[in-house]
């Protein structure tokens, strides 16, 4: 059994049990709309079209593989987070699942903050213009370095995540004659990944301060001393792709009655908490996502409900979304290049990318849907396992699926729900030349990350 790592164990990965594998649909020309962007349809000509562009249109002007995302669905979605948490709560896009300086714009025009974890994403968010004070700094070892950046550009609040960075960031703040607003990162005892979660007392994972033996508690009290900090809230982050209410029902209870115990020993209500991001989207027809009203619904009640029982004011909520705004919008256009039929077993369908442009399969046995996008079929449908061109037989994009029997090198497929953590976590394995972005928006299409080429490469390699 070729499980891979989560650090959950293999139940806590976005996975189904082995061998598992959808029935074929009905009809494999029809397009689900829960797993495509807004925009995607089928055209009268069969082809499939996005933002009002035909995919071969797309493909003969950017090549393959290439991700296109749809500008229209991600203003959507972004707004709908926004609006559906109101005046109330602030929502932070996490830049990990998908940042550009295009995205950063989109975000900042659709009223968004920005989470950012690294000094690599702090720069593409300032150099498109988010304002500082509308970002925050996230990870678990930040350097001296980007702390110091991050609060000489004066980001809106930095999350510590260790006792030893309390102490760091204090002291860059202090020394550069600021006081930094800071949240701290808990760990709440609720490791949740799709339809369960665990509520444990420990955890065994890198991030944040745990609740358990009064170890946040005792962050609290030392950041409430150092005069380079202005704590404004606790912050909890529970898991990935998570579909069930109940992990952040337990993480808001057990972050609320932090609240409450600092209130009762400092006689200081803390403003904010963040719960952090998490939401589950469809990969394929099996999966059923919330939606963000409802997701914010439950979130207040929840949080409101614990505040009451504990006679705290309700403090400000965030949230932090990044697979949920971005991960629906965008597909992957493949070319098939070789189709080979193993009798008895399935067929393997090479494209030309791979784990290079999609690590998820490989890296936690996602799922993912595909389709034949440059043509409809009435062939039978045949069950096929989507390979990359890639020399590892790790090399999945999509584990089991079906597509047409006629498939044909030379065909265009493409994978649905590819915009989080894809582009992001693209590597350069075997050479590889990491796809293009492109927005698609109202019959118009344009590079926002463009493809990478052998002279990018060469010019890494100095000799
Ligand atoms: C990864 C991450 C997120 C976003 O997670 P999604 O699953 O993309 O919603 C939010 N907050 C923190 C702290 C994270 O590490």
């Amino acid at each position: 059994m070729s499980r891979s790592a989560h650090p959950a164990g293999p139940r806590h990965a976005d996975v189904l049990p082995e061998g598992h594998y959808t029935a074929p649909a009905a009809d494999l020309n029809v397009l689900d709309p829960k797993v495509w962007a807004q925009t995607v349809t089928r055209t009268e000509s069969g082809s499939v079209s996005v933002g009002g562009i035909d995919v071969a249109t797309l493909a003969e002007e950017f090549g393959t593989p290439a991700y296109f995302v749809d500008e229209t669905d991600f203003r959507a979605r972004a707004r709908a987070w926004r609006t559906a948490f109101g005046h109330d709560a602030d929502v932070f896009y996490a830049g990990k699942a998908f940042l550009s300086r295009a995205v950063v714009r989109w975000l900042d025009e659709e009223g968004l903050n920005l989470d950012v974890c690294s000094g690599g994403e702090l720069a593409t968010a300032l150099s498109a213009g988010m304002p500082a004070e509308r970002i925050a700094f996230h990870g678990n070892n930040k350097s001296v370095a980007e702390i110091t950046q991050a609060v000489e550009v004066g980001v809106g609040r930095i999350v510590l995540d260790s006792f030893q960075e309390i102490v760091r960031v204090a002291h860059i703040a202090q020394s550069l004659g600021k006081r930094q607003r800071v949240q701290i990162r808990v760990t709440v005892g609720v490791e949740a990944h799709t339809h369960e979660f665990i509520a444990t007392a420990h955890e065994d994972q890198k991030f944040g301060i745990a609740l358990a033996d009064g170890q946040a508690a005792e962050a609290v009290r030392r950041a409430l001393t150092l005069d380079g900090l202005e704590l404004i809230g606790i912050h909890s982050h529970i898991g990935s792709q998570i579909f069930d209410m109940a992990g952040f029902e337990v993480a808001a209870r057990r972050v609320v009655s932090l609240l409450a115990q600092i209130r009762d020993e400092h006689g200081v209500e803390l403003p904010e908490i963040d719960l952090g991001g998490g939401l589950g989207i469809a990969y394929t027809s099996d999966d059923d996502p919330r939606e963000p009203h409802e997701i914010a619904k439950a979130l207040g009640e929840i949080v409101t409900r614990e505040c009451e029982a504990a006679r705290l004011r309700t403090p400000r909520i965030s949230v932090e979304p990044g697979r949920a705004i971005v991960g629906p919008t965008a597909f992957t256009l493949y070319e098939v290049g070789t189709v080979k039929p193993l009798e008895g077993l399935r067929t393997y369908v090479s494209v030309d990318g791979g784990m290079s442009d999609n690590i998820r399969t490989a890296l936690y046995d996602a799922e993912y849907s595909v389709a034949l996008v440059s043509r409809t079929s009435e062939a039978e449908p045949m069950l096929v396992r989507v390979v990359g061109k890639h020399c590892e037989s790790g090399d999945i994009v999509v584990k089991d699926a079906f597509l047409p029997s006629d498939l044909a090198p030379g065909d265009l497929i493409a994978v649905p729900a590819t915009g989080a953590y894809c582009r992001s976590m693209a590597s350069n394995y075997n050479h590889a030349l990491r796809p293009p972005v492109v927005a698609v928006r109202d019959g118009e299409a344009r590079v926002i990350v463009r493809r990478e080429t052998e002279e990018d490469l060469l010019r890494l390699d100095v000799g």
